[in-house]
This record gives structure tokens, sequence and C-alpha cells, in this order.
């Protein structure tokens, strides 16, 4: 089925945050006709997630997925239970015991999702909101175009990143929950980001308080150290793979990618080197001489980023590439002594001497802005009158 197709069956979905007291707990919205305003509890948001989870997990061990479902015998066996004889009792046991013991082989296809509103557009392919229709489970469903992946030559790294990505389980981390394909596209099934991406909203507010750059990095060297304990280093941080989960909570995204990305990535894509670390510029740097490092190097950018609304070696590419390789940086003022701390201990030209993720996370500056349990910014909010909402922030 052509694009054109698949988007000519769009109906308009919005998804809103089913704690969110605005809308009276309405979570979906579908089609313009309709108008029909479902409950949270009626789309049993939760199990749908639990489902949808199951298969997932079911997902890791097989190739196809395996979703045991009740047996019509079972059903049956339950709505009928009382009238029958014993001896019927007995040979249906058996009958749905094989059932039972005989997973149903289910694999996703389109079919399963009713496909709402697009949240946005990648290089190879478009994303969408979408509902799986059984559960009533609502994820976003990325659609790759297998030619453009094939004329692009990065067959590998969508791999990559659907082996990494569909193995990891955090809640900073965005969770791929399964994939499909047809003859000419690739689906992936994620968890939907609901207030998009971390970047609109670092330009839309030039930068952020320093109460929720600590919570947002906080969020990041959890996601980071889950990541470095699986081996996974993810190579590409910054706010454009940073999505919003709906309680403000931060999710990384863009797995793969980056592993098997040539080490100029953003070069190539987006025109810019402010993210790199010193050792995947230096003349002569190769694809397995980087450790999981770079990512600390990537986190105090981003923090900078975070704090200032711009990355510590902005410039022309050249002299960005030599800022960088000498780590030629100055952090504002208005920056805090322990957010500047943080910065210069993560910004060190060293790989080995960068501070260790463990640190961060007991970091002055973080444990300022950070307790366990409390919202910070509510704490915030009283202060200053700042509204926005921000996920506590879990150190372990
Ligand atoms: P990507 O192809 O992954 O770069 O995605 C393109 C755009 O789609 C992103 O920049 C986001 O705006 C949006 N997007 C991608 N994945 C999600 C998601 N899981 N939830 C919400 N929005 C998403």
């Amino acid at each position: 089925m052509a694009t054109r197709t698949l988007e000519s069956r769009f109906e308009r979905m919005s998804v809103t945050d089913e704690n969110d007291p605005g809308d009276g707990g309405k979570t979906f919205l579908k089609s313009k006709q309709t108008s029909t305003a479902v409950t949270s509890s009626q789309l049993a948001q939760n199990s749908g997630r639990a489902n949808l989870l199951k298969i997932a997990l079911q997902n890791q061990n097989t190739t196809s997925t395996i979703i045991t479902v009740p047996s019509q015998a079972a059903q049956w066996r339950a709505s009928t239970a009382g009238s029958r004889t014993s001896e019927e009792a007995a040979r249906i046991d058996r009958k749905s015991n094989q059932i039972y013991q005989q997973p149903v082989v289910k694999q996703f296809h389109l079919g399963m999702f009713e496909i709402g509103r697009p949240l946005g557009k990648g290089k190879f392919g478009r994303v969408y909101l979408a509902r799986e229709r059984s559960s009533g489970f609502v994820c976003a469903l990325k659609v790759l175009m297998k030619n453009e992946i094939q004329q692009g030559k990065v067959e590998k790294q969508v791999r990559r990143e659907i082996e990494i990505q569909s193995n990891l389980r955090h809640p900073n981390v965005l969770q791929l929950y399964g994939h499909f394909h047809d003859s000419s596209r690739i689906f992936l099934i994620l968890e939907f980001a609901g207030k998009g991406e971390l970047y609109k909203h670092l330009r839309k507010e030039n930068r952020f308080p320093e109460w929720k750059a600590a919570q947002y990095i906080a969020q990041m060297a959890a996601a980071l150290k889950y990541l470095h304990k699986k081996h996974v280093m993810h190579r590409d941080i910054k706010p454009e793979n940073i999505l919003v989960g709906i309680h403000g909570e931060l999710k990384i995204s863009d797995f793969g990618w980056s592993v098997h990305a040539p080490n100029n990535r953003r070069n190539t894509m987006c025109g810019t080197l402010d993210y790199l670390p010193p050792e995947m510029i230096k003349p002569g740097a190769q694809d397995n001489y980087y450790t999981e490092k770079v990512d600390l190097w990537s986190l105090g950018v981003l923090t900078y980023e975070f704090l200032v609304g711009e990355a510590p070696f902005e410039d022309t590419p050249v002299m960005t590439q030599r800022r960088i390789a000498r780590g030629e940086m100055t952090v504002p003022n208005f920056v805090s002594p322990e957010a500047k701390d943080l910065i210069r201990r993560l910004l060190v030209l060293d790989p080995e001497k960068r501070i260790p993720l463990e640190q961060v996370q007991k970091h002055p500056w973080i444990i300022k802005h950070c307790v366990k349990g409390e919202r910070a910014s509510m704490r915030d909010s009283k202060s200053t009158g700042n509204k926005f909402s921000s996920a506590s922030t879990d150190l372990g």
C-alpha cells in the first residue's frame, strides 16, 4: 500500500494525559464525524499497555510474535460450567490444555492499528500516532520506506536500532514494542512520547531554568547508566534525539543509528559538530576507538546547552573542531557555580577523567534540584510562580 493510501486513511486523533484534569479524563478523541469521546477507563489503557508489553516481551525471544489467547474451548468451558457432565469436562480440559500449550503465532500487521495524526517526519520515514485496535493501546508507528533505506545504505543501522531498542526497558529510554513489515515498508511500534521533541521545548524556552535542567540531566544520567550497564553506548546524545513523555519525562530515542553511524553524523545530517567528543574528531580516530565515555562528553554539552541555550563549542565547523579538540569554552556567569562545576567535570578532554555517571547522580547540583519523591518543579513554582510541570526524578 502506498504511503498516500495510508495517509488517506488517517482519522484525526488526539491523546491527552489521563491525569490531566483539564479534559475530564478523556484520553482519546477519534474522527471529526463521530467525535466520540472515550474515557480512559473505557479504553483500559493500562491493560492495553500490559498486553502490548506482553507481546513485546514474547517477541524478544521469537522471530514472530506469540500471543497466547484464551481458546474457544476454554471460553466455552467457562460459559457452560455447571451444565456439563464430568466426562465432558475432562474431555474439554484435555483439549483446551493442548490448545493452551500450543501458543498461537500471531504477527503484527497494519490492520491491527488505527492510524492517527502524523507526529513527525524523519530522514527515512514518517511517524504517526496509532492505536492498537483490540487493546486500545496508544503508540507511535514509525513507517520506514524500504527503498529509501536501501538507497541510503542504512539497512544495518535499522536492523541495529531494532535489535538494540527492543531489548531496552527504562523509563527514560523510548521503548520499541515490536516491528513488522510489508513489501515496501518497515513499521516500528514505539512508545508514544506525548510532549514531542525536547529540541522544540528548548528552542521555545531559549534555555531551561536550573531546576529543570538538573532534573533532565539526572534523568539522562540514569538512562545512560542503564545503557552503559547493557554495553550500549548511544554516541549521539543531543536534544534532537530526546523526546518528552506526557509527564514531562525525557525519553532517549534514535538507537542503532548512532552506534553504527559514522562519527560525523550530525555533520552530514544537520551541519553541526557540536556534540562530538574530542576523541571522535581526532584525525585517524577509528570507530572502535571510542568507549562509552563519549556519552559523558555529550552529557556535558547537553548540560551546557540546557542552561545557556546554545552548545559550548558553537562556531564555524573548522573552529568548532578546533575548540572541541582543545576543550575551549566559557560558561557564562548566570550559570550557578555548582552547574559550572558539573559541566567542567564532564567536558574533560581525557575520556578516562570524565566524572562517572554514579557521581553525576550524586553531584551537589543534581542533589540540590532533585529530591527523590518530590517534584522540584512544584517547589520551584511555589517560589517563582513557574507553572511548568516536570516529572519527579528518581536518582536510582
Ligand atoms: P524520527 O524519524 O525518529 O526522527 O522521528 C521524526 C519525528 O517524529 C520526531 O522528530 C518527532 O517529532 C516525531 N516522533 C518520532 N517518534 C515519536 C514518538 N515515539 N512519539 C512522539 N513523536 C515522535
